[in-house]
């Protein structure tokens, strides 16, 4: 029981972390994840992270970094926890991009999936073409708080640009 507790709470943590910390704040002031991650027409291996381009895997990590340091946390309570959480983590990031490979979640996985708030390739998907919605890579109740968190550090970056200009001048 500790190690599917340690395992859940590794990835809802990891998500909200890197949600909140890395990717909503990258795609209002970076362009690494926009330019690797969003870029259009790229194979399944590209966004899964099975490719070894450079920026793909900067992004990658750069993502994932929560995890590892949550999981190096969480080693002293359950070590099979943390590997449990790590091997479903990384097979949601295979499977979130499987639409790329043009695959449909069956109609009963989509409903398991929207009972335990977790996000099928196709909510995914949606991120991918309309970068202001489908946050929360791995839980959907982290996509409206993302909305929020997107239009307050935009809001910021433009007044941080005002003053600037004002400064400026
Ligand atoms: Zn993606
Ligand atoms: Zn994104």
């Amino acid at each position: 029981m500790i190690e599917l507790l340690t395992a859940w709470l590794l990835l809802f943590m990891g998500d909200f972390l890197s949600t909140f910390c890395y990717h909503v704040p990258e795609h209002v002031f970076g362009r690494l994840h926009l330019q690797s991650h969003h870029a259009a027409r790229k194979t399944f291996r590209h966004y899964a992270v099975l490719s070894l381009h450079r920026s793909v895997l900067l992004d990658g990590i750069l993502g994932a970094l929560p995890y590892i340091l949550l999981g190096a946390a969480f080693w002293a309570v359950s070590p099979t926890g943390v590997l449990v959480g790590w091997a479903l983590g990384q097979c949601h990031v295979w499977w979130r991009h499987t639409g790329a490979l043009g695959w449909e979640t069956p109609h009963w996985g989509k409903s398991l999936c929207q009972m335990l708030y977790i996000t099928t390739p196709e909510q995914h998907w949606l991120h991918h073409r309309k970068t202001t919605i489908g946050y929360g890579d791995i839980f959907t109740v982290f996509d409206q708080p993302a909305r929020s968190w997107l239009s307050l550090l935009r809001l910021l970056r433009l007044r941080g640009a005002k003053e600037i200009a004002l400064q400026s001048q």
